[in-house]
C-alpha cells in the first residue's frame, strides 16, 4: 500500500488497528507533507518498532527517476519517472524569472493523472501513445513531493500546480480529486485550492460535477476550434460532447462558482490561427466569463501541424479581444527538452 494513496482518516484508521494511539497518524501525516520526509528513517519522533511496521507495511517510494532533463535557460526541468509497474509519465517544474514581470518568481508544476491518455487528440504526444492506466491519488501526490523536496534544498517551493501533464483528469476524476484533497490539507502541505488548475478536454458531465462540487480549483477547456467539424478532427472526444455542450457546461460551471473558465488554444499555423477564426471564437464566448491562453503547438512527431508565428499569433490575440474577449499568448517553454505532454515519455 502506498502511504501517499492514505487520506488522514484512513491513516488514523489503520495505525489504531496497529495498536498505535490517534495522534500518531497526525505526526505521520505532518513528516510526510510538512517536513516533506521520504522515508521511514526520517521519522525520528517515532518510535523504532513503528518506523519497522512503517518500512514493512507501506510504501514510500512510488517514483523512480528515470530521467530529468533542464532546459538551456536553466528554467525549465521535465522529470520522467517510472511508476511501480513500469509506465513512464512526465512532470514539468517552470521557474519564472523573479526579475520579470510576468509570472513574478512563479514556480508551477505540471503533473499527470494518467499514464497516456485515452482521448487521442491528434496533436498531442499522449494522445498518440493511447491510454495505459490511471494513476492513483498517491501517484499524483508524489510527482508534487518530488518537486518539493528538490525546491526545499533552494529554500523555495512550488507556487502553483496545473494537471495538464500526461492524461484527462476528469477521465480519473475521484483520485484527482483525492490528490487535491491531500495536498490542500491544513494540517498537512496546504497547497492552496485557489493556486490548482485543472485541464481537460471538455467532459461535459464531469464539469458540471466540479462545478457542483463548488471548489475553488481553477477550470482550464482545451477548446482549439470554433466548429464541430474542425474539432472532431482534431479532438476525438467532441463526437461525444460537441462544442454547445461543452460551452453549456461552462456557463453552468460560471453560474455556480462565479469563478471565470479558461480556454486553452493551441495555435496551429493556417488551421486554428485566422483572424476569422479569432472573431468568431470571439462570438462564440461573449458572455462568458472567461478568458482565452493560446500557445503556438509544439510540433509532435505523429501530427503534421506547425506552431503559429509570433506575429500572427499577436494578431490572434488581438482580433479575439477586440472582440471582447481577453487573451494571453504563451510561449512554448522548455521546447529544447521536449517539454510539451507526452513528448518526453514517447522517445523512451
Ligand atoms: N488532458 C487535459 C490536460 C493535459 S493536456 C487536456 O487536454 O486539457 C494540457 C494542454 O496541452 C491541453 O490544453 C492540450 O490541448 C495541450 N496540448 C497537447 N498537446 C499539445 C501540443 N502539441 N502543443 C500545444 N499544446 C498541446
Ligand atoms: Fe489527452 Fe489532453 Fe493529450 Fe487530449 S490533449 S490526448 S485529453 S492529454
Amino acid at each position: 500500500m502506498l502511504i501517499y494513496d492514505l487520506d488522514l482518516p484512513t491513516l488514523t484508521n489503520l495505525l489504531q488497528k496497529w495498536d498505535e494511539p490517534a495522534y500518531r497518524a497526525k505526526q505521520i501525516w505532518q513528516g510526510l507533507y510538512q517536513h516533506l520526509y521520504n522515508s521511514p528513517n526520517e521519522f525520528t519522533n517515532l518510535s523504532k518498532s513503528l518506523r519497522e511496521k512503517l518500512t514493512e507495511r507501506l510504501d514510500f517510494a512510488p517514483l523512480k527517476v528515470k530521467l530529468f532533463k533542464d532546459s538551456s535557460d536553466g528554467q525549465t526541468r521535465k522529470t520522467l519517472f517510472a511508476l511501480q509497474d513500469g509506465h513512464l509519465i512526465e512532470s514539468v517544474l517552470m521557474r519564472y524569472d523573479p526579475n520579470t514581470n510576468l509570472g513574478r518568481g512563479r514556480r508551477t508544476l505540471c503533473i499527470s493523472t494518467q499514464a497516456g491518455c485515452a482521448m487521442g487528440c491528434v496533436f498531442c504526444a499522449t494522445g498518440q501513445m493511447g491510454f495505459s492506466r490511471h494513476l492513483t491519488s498517491g501517484e499524483i501526490v508524489a510527482q508534487v513531493m518530488y518537486y518539493a523536496r528538490a525546491l526545499k534544498d533552494e529554500n523555495l517551493a512550488v507556487t502553483n500546480i496545473v494537471f495538464m501533464g500526461m492524461g484527462e483528469p476528469f477521465h480519473n476524476y475521484d483520485n484527482t480529486m483525492a490528490a487535491i484533497d491531500t495536498l490542500n490539507d491544513a494540517d498537512g502541505y496546504a497547497f492552496g485550492a485557489r493556486r490548482f488548475t485543472i485541464s481537460t478536454v471538455g467532459l461535459a458531465p464531469a464539469i458540471k460535477r466540479f462545478a457542483d462540487e463548488k471548489r475553488q480549483v481553477n477550470l482550464a477547456i482545451s477548446m482549439h476550434a470554433v466548429d464541430d467539424k474542425t474539432r472532431v478532427e482534431m479532438m476525438p472526444v467532441n463526437k461525444r460532447y460537441k462544442i454547445s455542450e461543452v460551452l453549456e457546461a461552462c456557463q453552468y460551471y460560471v453560474a455556480q462558482t462565479s469563478r471565470r473558465v479558461t480556454f486553452e488554444w493551441a495555435l496551429i499555423h493556417g488551421v486554428n490561427d485566422t483572424p476569422e477564426v479569432a472573431r468568431k471564437l470571439a462570438s462564440l464566448l461573449r458572455g462568458l466569463m472567461c478568458h482565452v491562453n493560446a500557445i503556438p503547438l509544439n510540433p509532435t512527431a505523429g501530427f503534421e501541424g506547425e506552431g503559429t508565428n509570433k506575429e500572427r499569433a499577436l494578431l490572434f490575440k488581438e482580433t479575439l479581444e477586440a472582440g471582447g474577449i481577453p487573451c494571453t499568448i504563451r510561449m512554448r517553454r522548455g521546447i529544447d527538452i521536449q517539454a510539451g505532454c507526452g513528448q518526453l515519455a514517447t522517445e523512451n
